[in-house]
């Protein structure tokens, strides 16, 4: 019989061979948004007068009316039945970082033996799902148990297929009954409000007509695919997403041939089927490619809206794992699935976009449109400098640990690329000398240099800024894979907010004093390019040298996640978002408690997966060969034959003794750690011991077991390898 990576492998070469799914003949343009409740339908489905005070009421951000929202209720239903749907669901984003839903069928008996198929505003407008089972950060000890969600109208409803089941999700907020915001979304939406709030003041210096800023997202989202049936044999993988073992192929991308090769046949029909089942629900799908790790891969959406692009991206990851399954596939979002290759991201590009579609990180083309295009690209980078240590908690977590700061991955440090043009124009603007009082207005413009047009190509060369500026937007670059981007945008967003307030603060001030407008705009950007010069960085991010540079700048290099989320809870962290309205103290306090518990308990899962496999699959295995190995030496001895012809097994039986005991005592004392660690009962000190009292064996047992790998016997090894799971398509 063969072992169960032996059998893996055979099932995963016939998938190689599977029939490819037949492409469905209805594509693109002809199925976009087939399965959501857009604008269009909403017309087409709602009375004329309903539809334009359904639309006046999300425009200016207001509350919809109970009669409004029974309109809606009735369409939305009308709409759901036509195509299927037999349940509805709240759909919303809890704080365990997947998405959550309670189905409920549209049907209700009539009380006289018939049905009938219900669903109004109360339905639509709110419901309580039991709040007991998400993360509450000790929010719900003290205060009342129960949650509801909210609708957000901002976001459409859609019908989402899994297999022959059609459930309508409505996207919601998910809140406390004493109105703490239990998810991510009730927070990137006030982040949303505050910025569009400091933003619209800040441009109406230049543009009267300003009267809403929105926040633009293009999220790319990075992951590796690997077959079925190999995944299934590896427990680590099932349970933690990442190969807790696995000596390196001795072929990873050191050639650089997968970045630039074919997309695989097999590969490529999942992307398509991926891409019809994103478009049908609206998400603009319009990338795809390989990426450089063996196996990883890319695709991209077109921007939106900050808030729909996260729902899309939320729904994209479900949408990912499920088309896999359909092609005998699992999708790894993991950061940092295999030791020895590239790990993933998801690239968030952020931008400020005005109700009268300027985008305002566009350099314009006059020195006046400059002037704007500098006062919020200058602010975006005052605000990263000042706060670089909460972008850094923003996008802390125990997977992205092992991409930002551990031994193989970049360090954790957050530091800004503007592309030599940029960069150049702001030593220009910050050494210009400006006539202290304009008498004309000619002389002003001096100090601000022309903008060339910003090729891409000079924008884009660096990849290994966490925080690069390309073209026209930001690229937020060290955000995980699996992370749901709302809180690295809720971050950015309150950053850069908090800055434009004191930035008119500031330009005020002197105007009040008699500066001129323009004059004053310009000398406080010139003062924040000065005061945030450390955080610019045009060199290799990842190199050792940069470290010591960082520091000798006093850049922080946070390396692990328990540390990095301290940040979240000093006084000026806790003021900040208190004052833009987007998390009281007490929500900061439960956030921090539950990113503490999320890290410890996902490291908890890593140990016992680590433990049981060494105890229950690899030292076995190894024990089986052992006992070949010693029938062989036993055979060759009662044979007459002298102990030369014996050396090799001698020193194999002893070096394979040597690691088994090494990974078996080391299994051991990680479970003794983990003891001590489990009794701590302060979260950040119990989070702590694991990171530093636990985590460290993950290292020490993957080395000795890599080892073992290399010489015990392969048709014994039980677990599949890296060059099979790494180059099995
Ligand atoms: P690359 O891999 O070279 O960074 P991609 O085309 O894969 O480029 O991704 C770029 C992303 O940035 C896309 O999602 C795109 O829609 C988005 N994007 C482009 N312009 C803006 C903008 N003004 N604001 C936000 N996102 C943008
Ligand atoms: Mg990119």
């Amino acid at each position: 019989m063969l072992n169960s990576r032996l059998s893996a492998v055979e099932s995963a070469s016939k998938h190689l061979f599977n029939e490819i799914t037949e492409v469905n003949a209805d594509r693109g343009v002809h199925i976009y948004n087939k399965n959501v409740f857009s604008t269009q339908k909403m017309k087409d489905y709602l009375p004329k007068e309903t539809y334009e005070r359904l639309q006046a009421t999300i425009d200016s951000g207001g509350k919809i009316p109970r009669e409004l929202a029974e309109y809606i209720a009735q369409a939305m239903k009308t709409w759901a039945l036509e195509n299927g749907a037999t349940h509805y669901s709240h759909w919303f984003q809890p704080l365990t970082g997947t998405t959550a839903e309670k189905h409920d069928a549209f049907f209700e008996p009539d009380g006289s033996g018939g049905a009938i198929e219900k669903f109004n505003a109360n339905a639509l407008v709110q419901q309580e799902p039991d709040a007991s089972s998400f993360p509450h950060g000790g929010i719900r000890n003290t205060f009342e148990a129960r949650g509801y969600t909210a609708w957000d109208p901002s976001s459409p409803a859609f019908i989402f297929e899994t297999g022959a089941g059609k459930t309508l999700c409505i996207p919601t907020v998910f809140v406390s009954y004493t109105g703490e915001a239990l998810d991510y979304k009730a927070p990137l939406l006030k982040s949303t409000a505050a910025i569009d709030k400091a933003a619209t003041d800040v441009a109406q210096y230049f543009d009267k007509s300003v009267s809403k800023v929105n926040v633009s997202l293009g999220i790319e989202q990075e992951y590796f695919l690997v077959d079925l049936s190999l995944y299934n044999a590896r427990p680590d993988l099932k349970m933690t997403g990442r190969t807790l073992f696995g000596h390196m192929s001795a072929k990873g991308q050191q050639l650089d041939d997968h970045y630039f090769g074919a997309i695989p046949e097999r590969v490529l029909a999942y992307m398509v089927d991926l891409e019809n089942e994103a478009l049908k629900l609206g998400i603009p799908l319009k990338t795809r490619h390989n990426e450089v790790a063996p196996s990883q891969y890319e695709c991209a959406p077109m921007f939106e809206e900050s808030n729909l692009a996260i729902d899309h991206n939320q729904m994209l990851m479900n949408l990912m794992e499920q088309v896999a399954v359909r092609h005998n596939f699992r999708v790894l979002l993991h950061e940092k699935p295999y030791s020895g290759v590239n790990g993933s991201g998801k690239h968030n590009n952020w931008s400020l976009v005005t109700n009268t579609g300027i985008n305002l990180l566009s350099p314009g083309k006059t020195p006046k449109n400059n002037l704007m295009f500098l006062t919020f690209f200058v602010n975006t980078i005052k605000a990263v400098h000042t706060h670089a240590d909460l972008l850094r908690a923003s996008i802390a977590s125990h997977s992205n640990d092992h991409r930002l700061g551990a031994n193989e991955a970049p360090p954790a440090i957050i530091s800004i690329f503007l592309g030599s043009q940029l960069d150049e124009i702001l030593e220009e603007v910050e050494s210009a000398r400006v006539v202290k009082k304009v008498k004309a207005e000619a002389n002003l413009w001096h100090g601000i240099p022309k903008i060339p047009d910003l090729k891409r190509d000079n924008t884009d060369r660096n990849r290994t800024s966490p925080f690069a500026f390309t073209g026209n937007k930001f690229e937020f670059r060290a955000v995980g894979s699996s992370a749901n981007s709302a809180l690295p945008m809720t971050v950015l967003n309150a950053i850069v907010a908090k800055q434009l307030i004191e930035f008119k603060t500031e330009v005020d001030k002197q105007i009040k004093k008699g500066t001129k407008k323009d004059l004053a705009i310009l000398n406080v950007v010139r003062k924040y390019i000065k005061e945030s010069k450390a955080i610019r960085f045009e060199g290799n991010g990842y190199s050792e040298e940069w470290e010591k540079e960082a520091e000798a700048r006093g850049l922080s290099n946070i390396k692990s996640t328990p540390k990095a989320l301290d940040v979240y809870l000093t006084p000026s962290s806790l003021r900040l978002f208190e004052s833009l309205g987007i998390y009281t103290q007490r929500e900061s306090i439960a956030r921090h408690e539950i990113l503490l518990e999320n890290f410890y308990k996902k490291m908890q899962i890593e140990a016992r997966v680590l433990g049981d496999m060494v105890t229950s699959q690899i030292a076995p295995a190894c024990f089986i060969y052992q006992n070949e190995l010693i029938e062989n030496v036993r055979g060759l001895k009662e044979l007459g034959l002298g102990k030369e012809s014996y050396s090799s097994q001698f020193n194999y039986l002893e070096r394979i003794s040597k690691h088994v005991n090494h990974i078996l005592e080391k299994a051991e004392e990680m479970r003794q750690a983990r003891k001590k660690a489990n009794i701590i009962t302060d979260m950040r000190e119990k989070a702590i011991a694991y990171d530093e009292t636990v985590k460290p064996f993950f290292d020490e047992i993957r080395y000795d077991v890599n080892k073992l790998e290399k010489i015990v016997d392969d048709s014994r090894w039980p677990l599949p390898k890296l060059r099979e799971l790494l180059f099995s398509h």
